[in-house]
């Protein structure tokens, strides 16, 4: 097998042109016989790599995985794309189970997804033995590791499969790439001389952003006007939170549903469906939601509470955009989760709980981080981004300092004065001189510092102080009740002068301005593209419906963009559509098409300018079997302006049929004399040339052949 048969395989059955950076060296590979241990991050592309060698291979590949509720979606998608594919799981009736062993045996299938506990039972077994096996891929294969999170006691006995179909090559995947269960997985797997591919966990399509934990519900409408009918997850820290912020958002006329282990089985399955088939389009989740589900088109995540560690957030983020389109991430943060997070843990009495106090004090310099966000985050997975990223609220905005001096000396003096009694709260109320009845008792509005911090509102303080607290200038005792406590480094700024620069409160309005008004300054290009995309969303959606499939297996909303974006109308153009294969093209090429079509004609109709409008008029009446005096007729335009367009459509590589114009007999006379003549060629000479007996329009569409062969 070769690279290049399996690059024509990619473009074939899924459409693609090119390999994405790994893929191609673990086909080889695979082709080689050998084994292989892949780890790249959710929506990096592991699928192709099992599945080109599968369609190209003799035989067929078995698909370990263990997320059956995700087989039927993948074999949904592969049978989408033309490629004969069938699961094997408990979900399945004998009679089903029967047929699908039916056409493993008589070789009828490329690729066989099945659960660990079928894979491993005895039963399976000699169907395995008498099956034409080419590949084992094992998805998900972290669990194998019981140090992992979702360890399988399953994935144990798999070591069987090496160890009776030695000669069957196995790939091993996994988006979890810590080394102990990198080795973990060689081992149990007896993986000879595996190579490992390590891709980079970088996912540069997901912006990244973290916003203060204040008017969260106001911030989260913000945010989804600018993002009208994109699907997105809302993950809260409580089930109290993901019932009221749904109902909140039901209010303010958005789909949304919650989702969390309390509600009935029936119920959470058809929030889970009708997300899927973009029905419903906001889920506020506990975290248990999004590990089931494969769709490739969630557009956004918000964080409505800080999550507990770096790698649960980068999971959960890492649902969004698998497609590779852009997709957003918000993340509230309060010191009020912080001191909720850290109370959880402590009550757990797990024996590592100061691993994990530790991860959340990695999570917690995240949120406040003011250097690029994400060399932060693929730092803390060991990997290192060169240049900022571009993609996070602190490189598109770089945080603006000023002088804090006497600011932080107002606050840390009152921290001395309340003899480190207090909490954030308490400390900005004395600041602020509030009234309040706790504070009134226990004497505070006595003490000097009483009220000299009122200039400031109570957000902007919050801000200020955990910018002190980060710089080091103040602590927090979480052993006795979060209280406040000096450091060497307040005692510097109050007694000997040191300068403190913080950063200014304004800019975090600016960013939210900043992100209204980009909004607005769409162009009418983009409007346009963006009211095609949803007519095409919309057709998708209705011939999902049809099929009982998830829309995103129709087409990703990367192939809908392009469609959006360069309007093809032709079967040429369509094929050019990354993501189309020869199955789709058939299946669904004219339809989309003509939606295109219909979209375009409405839209020059409506007097909107669009390029190429009129030729693609005079063209779709040309596929109605118009003649072109007809089209001249009909459209009020010259013959020789529908000429015009015919030959530049067929120049575009448009399928027009130039004999319809030119006879094979005149089109060997002209081009016998253009190739007489050097060029450039002049209509006028040639016409000439050939006695002024065959009209101009014939000689250009004889050039335009000419040029082209
Ligand atoms: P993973 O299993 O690693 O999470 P998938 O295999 O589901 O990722 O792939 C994520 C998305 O990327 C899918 O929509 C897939 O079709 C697309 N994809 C994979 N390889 C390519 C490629 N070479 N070119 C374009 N898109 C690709
Ligand atoms: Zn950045």
């Amino acid at each position: 097998m070769t690279v290049a048969s399996a690059k024509q395989a990619l473009k074939k059955y899924f459409g693609y042109d090119q390999f994405r950076s790994m893929q191609e060296s673990i086909i080889q590979r695979i082709y080689q016989g050998k084994d292989a241990l892949v780890l790249m991050p959710t929506g990096g592309g592991k699928s192709i790599c099992y599945q080109i060698p599968a369609v190209t291979m003799e035989g067929v590949c078995v698909v370990v995985s263990p997320l059956i509720s995700l087989m039927k979606d993948q074999v949904e998608g592969l049978r989408e794309n033309g490629v004969e594919a069938a699961f094997l799981n408990s979900s399945l009736t004998s009679s089903e189970q029967q047929s699908v062993e039916d056409d493993l045996y008589n070789g009828n299938i490329k690729l066989l997804y099945v659960s660990p506990e079928k894979i491993v039972s005895q039963s399976f077994f000699p169907l395995l033995q008498q099956a034409n096996i080419n590949l084992f891929a094992i998805d998900e294969a972290h669990c194998i590791s019981s140090w992992g999170h979702d360890f399988r006691p399953e994935y144990k006995k798999l070591k069987f499969l090496k160890q009776q179909f030695p000669k069957v090559p196995i790939v091993a995947l996994t988006a979890t790439a810590d080394k102990i269960t990198r080795r973990d997985i060689v081992r149990q797997l007896g993986l000879q001389e595996p190579k490992v591919f390590l891709d980079s966990f970088d996912r540069p399509n997901i912006s990244l952003m973290v916003r203060p934990g204040q008017k969260k519900f106001e911030q989260i409408i913000d945010f989804l006007r600018v993002r009208p009918n994109q699907a997105g997850i809302i993950y809260c820290l409580s089930r109290k939170n993901t019932e009221e912020v749904a109902s909140k958002l039901r209010k303010s006329g958005f789909k949304a549903s919650a989702y969390h282990a309390g509600l009935p089985d029936k119920d959470r399955s058809k929030v889970q469906e009708d997300f899927i088939k973009d029905e419903l389009e906001i889920v506020c989740a506990t975290i248990a939601f999004g590990m089931g589900i494969d769709k490739s088109n969630v557009r956004w995540i918000i964080h409505y509470n800080l999550p507990k560690n770096l790698e649960g957030y980068y999971q959960e983020i890492g649902r969004a955009g698998r497609d590779g389109v852009k997709a957003d991430t918000m993340l509230f943060y309060s010191f009020r989760d912080v001191m909720v997070l850290r109370d959880i843990i402590q009550n757990n009495n797990s024996e590592n709980e100061a691993v994990q106090l530790s991860k959340l004090e990695r999570m917690q310099q995240y949120a406040e981080s003011l250097i690029c966000r994400r060399k932060i985050l693929l730092n803390y997975f060991s990997e290192n981004l060169e240049n900022d990223c571009g993609n996070c609220d602190v490189c598109k905005n770089p945080p603006q300092y000023f002088n804090g001096t006497v600011i932080a000396q107002k606050a840390l003096s009152a921290v001395v004065r309340l003899q480190e009694r207090v909490g954030v709260r308490m400390l900005i109320d004395v600041l602020r001189g509030s009234r309040r009845q706790e504070l009134l008792q226990l004497q505070y509005d006595k003490i000097k510092t009483y009220g000299i911090g009122g200039d400031i509102s109570a957000f902007d303080w919050q801000h200020l102080i955990s910018q002190l607290i980060n710089l080091g200038f103040l602590e927090i005792a979480y052993d006795q009740r979060n209280v406040l406590k000096l450091t060497p480094a307040s005692k510097e700024v109050l007694f000997e002068g040191r300068k403190v620069n913080l950063v200014k409160l304004a800019d975090i309005k600016q960013r939210q301005e900043a992100e209204k008004a980009k909004v607005k300054t769409k162009t009418v290009r983009e409007r346009v593209r963006d009211e095609l995309f949803e007519a095409l969303r919309e057709l998708r959606r209705s011939l999902a419906t049809k099929q009982g499939i998830p829309p995103y297996l129709v087409f990703s909303d990367a192939s809908l963009e392009e469609m959006a974006a360069k309007r093809p109308l032709t079967e040429f153009d369509f094929s050019m559509i990354s993501g189309v294969g020869e199955k789709k093209l058939k299946q669904y090429g004219a339809e989309f098409m003509k939606a295109i079509l219909d979209f375009v004609s409405k839209k020059a109709d409506e007097g909107v300018k669009m390029k190429g409008v009129t030729q693609l008029q005079t063209y779709q009446m040309y596929k109605r079997g118009f003649s072109a005096e007809q089209i001249a007729m009909e459209r009020d335009i010259s013959e020789q302006t529908v000429y015009d367009h015919l030959v530049q459509l067929y120049a575009k590589d448009k399928d027009i049929d130039i004999k319809r114009f030119v006879s094979t007999k005149e089109l060997k006379l002209i081009i016998g004399v253009i190739r007489s003549i050097t060029p450039p060629f002049k209509l006028r000479e040639i016409y000439e040339a050939l006695n002024e007996e065959i009209p101009y329009h014939k000689i250009r569409f004889a050039l335009a052949y000419f040029y082209k062969s």
